[in-house]
């Protein structure tokens, strides 16, 4: 990890320790999580933060389990009954998220989901999860398989036809290897405008997930849900902070997504 990031971590914290600290009371809402791998490097990170290690992740998961948290699947239903509750999510389809990761959370029964960039899988990418194990993920039924659209490019630069292309593409994709309806999509980079939104929505996703760092309210758009992206230095105090909302002042540093055209 460069020392640049090292410091603005170290910043970043004390912040939310200030912010934390000013936070009356804990707020009713859904908060969604986000890892990514879990044991394997991640191309592209150039921080070091996408790939937690699996021994921390385990911590992660007995904290998690010893708070007693709501951890709740990643259903339509649940966003529209649950008031409160976390739900945990993986973005880019990697391998580990089966071979280390699926094991964990199912000795603890966490349901959670898993959002696949389809071209790594077309491509038989390393690291990444094969058809096989897509399958056998989405024959949990505690485990919701989800897209991240074909290329992992930025949908926001994208013309029409090729977001068609992106987000289309991905779902029957998926939807033509396990057999069920895909009705989620995890927007890569975390880019996504009212136009993006709105073409998911002809396309026929009920759920869209950003990387817009908030706690989820009732009455959330569910194509433009909040989610804290959960990195690979987050010791069990971090993740504790950020489930609380202590690191929620993030989302100030970034437009909101509904707000973007
Ligand atoms: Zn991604």
């Amino acid at each position: 990890m460069s020392l640049t990031f090292k410091i603005k971590y170290q910043i970043y914290k004390l912040i939310s320790e200030l912010y934390g600290f000013n936070l009356s009371k804990q707020k009713k809402g859904l908060r969604i999580l986000m890892y990514h791998s879990v044991g394997s490097p991640v191309e592209g990170d150039t921080y070091n933060i996408y790939n937690i290690e699996p021994e921390l992740f385990k911590l992660h998961l007995e904290m998690m389990n010893k708070l007693n948290l709501n951890i709740i699947a990643l259903t339509k239903k649940n966003l529209s009954l649950a008031e409160s509750g976390v739900v945990l999510t993986f973005d880019d389809g990697f391998a580990n998220n089966f071979e280390t990761a699926m094991p964990l959370l199912n000795s603890y029964n966490i349901p959670f989901a898993v959002f696949v960039t389809t071209n790594n899988v077309k491509k038989k990418e390393k690291f990444f999860l094969s058809k096989k194990q897509i399958i056998e993920l989405s024959c949990n039924e505690n485990i919701k398989i989800g897209s991240h659209a074909m290329n992992h490019v930025y949908l926001e630069s994208l013309d029409k036809s090729s977001l068609y292309n992106e987000l289309s593409g991905s779902k029957k994709y998926l939807e033509d290897l396990i057999g069920k309806e895909i009705d989620a999509l995890s927007y890569p980079n975390g880019s996504v405008n009212v136009r993006v939104r709105d073409i998911c929505e002809e396309i026929g996703y009920k759920i869209g997930l950003t990387s817009w760092p908030n706690i989820n309210s009732h009455n959330q758009d569910p194509l433009l849900l909040s989610r804290n992206a959960i990195w690979s230095i987050d010791t069990t105090k971090i993740l504790k902070q950020k489930i609380e909302g202590k690191w929620d002042w993030m989302r100030y540093r970034y437009t909101d997504p509904r707000f973007k055209d």
